[in-house]
């Protein structure tokens, strides 16, 4: 028995330094995420599922999850983004697009998206829904260990 546990101790090794790693985040009618931190390690394969539990049509209470690079300034990103409407409020110039770690698609009511990224240099990585007026309450912090 004790020889088996060795075993298994060499076979999970290399997970202590990069996992895969789930995270469930969701938006509602109240225009709020469940959490405001989120928490990962360098290096982790990290899917984010995102659930829309609320019931309005995404032209009224549409979210989304835009994970951004340390250091990005919210409230300016976000001013580029109301214009981007046909592109689900992804700004498409190329400083804004250099500052976006991964995105979800803008989701209504009852639906989900999900993505997939690798967890970048420790960090605090701001994420944000990019509907227009929702990024001063529906914001939080991915933080990278
Ligand atoms: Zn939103």
């Amino acid at each position: 028995m004790k020889k088996l546990s060795f075993i298994l101790a060499l076979l999970a090794a290399p997970c202590a330094f990069a996992a895969d790693v789930k995270l469930e985040l969701t938006g509602n009618d109240q225009m709020q995420f469940n959490t405001k931190a989120l928490e990962v390690t360098t290096g982790d394969k990290v899917t984010l599922s995102f659930n829309h539990i609320g019931k309005l049509p995404v032209v009224a209470m549409g979210h989304n999850v835009v994970i951004l690079k340390p250091g990005t300034v919210i409230p300016a990103f976000s001013a580029k983004c109301a214009p981007a409407k046909d592109f689900g409020y992804i700004p498409q110039d190329a400083e804004s697009k250099a500052a976006i770690v991964a995105h979800t698609k803008l989701v209504g009511g009852g639906e989900s998206d999900s993505i997939t990224f690798t967890a970048g240099e420790p960090g605090a990585y701001p994420f944000v829904c990019t509907f227009p007026g929702h990024f001063a309450i529906m914001q939080g912090v991915l933080t990278v260990k």
